[in-house]
Order: C-alpha cells, then sequence, then structure tokens
C-alpha cells in the first residue's frame, strides 16, 4: 500500500497546485482584463458617439444647402438616373453641382433617382 498512498498523496499535492495556480491566475488576470474590456468598450463608445454627431452635423448643413447626399453613408459621390437609363456624369461632389447644377441640367424639379458610388446605394432625392 505504500506505493499507493504516496502515489496518491502526489496526487493531492498536484491537484492544490493546480488549484492554486488557477486562483492566482484568477486574481491577476481577471479585475485587469476585465478593465480592459470595459475601457476598450468605453472608448468604442464613445468614438461611436462622436461620430454620430459629426453624420448629425454633416447632414444638417447638407440639408440647409440643399446638398444631395446618400442617405447610407452620407457620400455627396452621386449618380443621377435619367428616366430611360442614362447616367449624367458630371455630379460627383454635391457641392460641385448642387441642386443649382441639376436644374441647369434640365432635369428639373422632380425628384430623381440617384445612385451612390461610394457604396452602390439607389435612392430618391
Ligand atoms: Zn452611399
Amino acid at each position: 500500500m505504500g506505493w499507493f498512498e504516496n502515489q496518491k498523496e502526489r496526487n493531492e499535492a498536484y491537484k492544490a497546485q493546480k488549484a492554486l495556480e488557477k486562483k492566482e491566475a484568477l486574481e491577476k488576470g481577471e479585475p485587469s482584463t476585465w478593465d480592459k474590456i470595459k475601457s476598450k468598450a468605453q472608448e468604442s463608445m464613445d468614438k461611436a458617439g462622436a461620430i454620430a454627431d459629426q453624420e448629425k452635423a454633416r447632414k444638417k448643413e447638407m440639408d440647409d444647402q440643399g446638398i444631395p447626399y446618400c442617405p447610407k453613408c452620407l457620400s455627396t459621390s452621386l449618380s443621377a438616373q435619367k428616366k430611360g437609363g442614362s447616367i449624367v456624369k458630371g455630379l460627383v461632389g454635391g457641392a460641385i453641382a448642387g441642386p443649382i447644377g441639376l436644374l441647369a441640367g434640365g432635369i428639373g424639379r422632380n425628384k430623381m433617382d440617384l445612385y451612390c458610388m461610394k457604396c452602390g446605394n439607389k435612392f430618391r432625392a
């Protein structure tokens, strides 16, 4: 029985050692990992908030100036699609060819189909 007892004791000691290591790892590792996760989450939330504010401001500016923009990605790189399917070139950049440019192009006041060259979104403006 001597060998068996010895082996059993070793096993117990090994288990106890492992348990202790695990406990130490938990005590050491968890709070800092959790803090990292928390601060990361906070950081990305702050960033998202800042971006949302920027987008709001940008939207308002473009609405005020009557610049057509993609409702999805807010890009002003748009193509106008006339009935019949021909794409009006030269609409790149709302500032260059805003509604005035559209009027000058003889498209008129009617809403028309616009195509976002950045994200491919199709919408009416
Ligand atoms: Zn877009």
